[in-house]
């Protein structure tokens, strides 16, 4: 039901629209009537019926028509100013009105057009705000859940330094024996060269050149010492990831003079095969110490029970393409069962009785976060192979 209100303006409107057809179509006879006879009857009324359409719509343009077609008749057909009927007339006026209706007819179908035009203009206005809101919100949203993957990848890699220095300090607790004896060797030649240089000095007269040489020996040990000590600290100190450029061999050296103890309290010969032209790795030092410690100590441990033949440790730097730097691992231990090969990198899989099953998953993860590949393979007679490749540094320190 519409409102009485509704009702009312509808009205109003409608007068309205019929008003203008009247204003046109007499408007038109005023002006072709004072110009008259320099025009043609007829056009201004056409223009008229076209306005009185396209604003009143199609019923005040058949309005404007049928009173055009009066008006034509009464002041322009007959010569007496009444409505003429005879056939010559409406024949006259039909030629008018035809085409007048007709236009009338395109002016509204091209109005509708306009009209359904605009709607749909305003629809598809309405449509790409509503798109566009949707996007935004959608973009705010991947917004939020990236920076949430970005925190719950640095809480990701904050678990995994920890857990990385766990097993170093843990792999060292492993070595402590041997550590301890490495840093106990110097101190006792200290002492006992300390001894000796106190004996030289308390001749008479003292022997000064025996005295400067004990001393020359003690600062010698006390540096190895203390350069045992540094490494144990590199080793177990909790540093935050540092990539720097590295020679590959140095870092290996540096692993074996740690190692140095526990070989020989295993009977194990260490074979060396570093190439002295190895491109340099951009890495970080610790991590990547990190994998050959526990790469030569799982082939160390490897060899345990290997009484029949030589316990050989070998270990090889090599260059290797495409642009990568490769060490090797070679052990000839109890060597790698089929079905372990897969479970290998696995965390927390270990055969060993008190194993945590973290190295090799670590330092896999290492390697790959160095943009390289770790992979082990059986021997063709004992033992397992390990082997990392890094790619070589371009030297852009990136
Ligand atoms: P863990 O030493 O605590 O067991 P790792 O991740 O370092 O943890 O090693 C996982 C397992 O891989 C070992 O328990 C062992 O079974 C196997 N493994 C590792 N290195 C060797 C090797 N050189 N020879 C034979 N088996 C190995």
């Amino acid at each position: 039901m519409e409102t009485p209100n509704t009702v009312r303006d509808r009205v109003v409107l409608l007068a309205l629209k019929y008003g203008i057809a009247a204003v046109a179509v007499a408007l038109a006879l005023l002006i072709t009537q004072s110009l008259q006879p320099t025009v043609f009857p007829t056009p201004l009324f056409f223009a008229a019926i076209v306005v009185s359409t396209w604003f009143g719509g199609i019923g005040p343009g058949i309005f404007a028509v049928i009173f055009a077609t009066l008006l034509l008749d009464y002041y322009f057909v007959s010569a007496t100013r009444t409505f003429s009927v005879h056939p010559a007339a409406l024949l006259y006026l039909a030629q008018f009105s035809f085409p007048a209706l007709l236009s009338s007819w395109f002016v509204k179908k091209r109005k509708d057009a306009e009209q359904a035009l605009k709607e749909a203009r305003d629809q598809l206005d309405v449509k790409v705000q509503q798109r566009t809101a949707e996007l935004r919100e959608a973009n705010q949203q991947l917004q939020s859940e990236i920076a949430e993957r970005q925190r719950a990848e640095q809480a990701f890699h904050k678990t995994q330094a920890d857990l990385a220095h766990l097993t170093r300090v843990m792999t060292m607790s492993e070595l402590a024996t041997s550590i301890a004896h490495e840093v106990n060797q110097p101190l006792a030649a200290i002492v006992t060269t300390g001894d000796a240089c106190a004996r030289w000095l308390a001749l008479d007269p003292p022997n000064l050149g025996r005295a400067r040489e004990s001393v020359a020996r003690i600062i010698t040990e006390g540096s190895r010492a203390s350069e045992v000590v540094k490494r144990i600290r590199g080793l177990s100190k909790k540093t935050t990831f540092q990539k720097s450029t590295l020679h590959m061999n140095e870092l290996i050296h540096e692993v074996i003079a740690l190692l140095d103890a526990e070989l020989v309290k295993n009977k194990v010969r260490l074979k060396t095969e570093l190439d002295p032209d190895l491109p340099l790795v951009f890495g970080d030092r610790v991590q990547l110490q990190q994998v050959i410690l526990n790469l030569m100590v799982n082939g160390i441990e490897a060899m345990n029970d290997v009484a029949n033949r030589a316990r050989e440790l070998s270990i090889q730097s090599q260059k290797a393409d495409p642009g990568r730097v490769q060490v090797s691992v070679q052990d000839c231990g109890c060597g790698l069962e089929p079905d372990q090969v897969e479970h290998l990198f696995e965390a927390f899989f270990t055969t060993k009785p008190g194993g945590i099953g973290m190295g090799l998953s670590i330092s896999r993860t290492i390697v790959e976060s160095h943009g390289g590949r770790l992979w082990a393979t059986t021997n063709p007679d004992h033992g397992a192979t390990f082997q990392f490749a890094l790619p070589i540094s371009d030297g852009s320190g990136s």
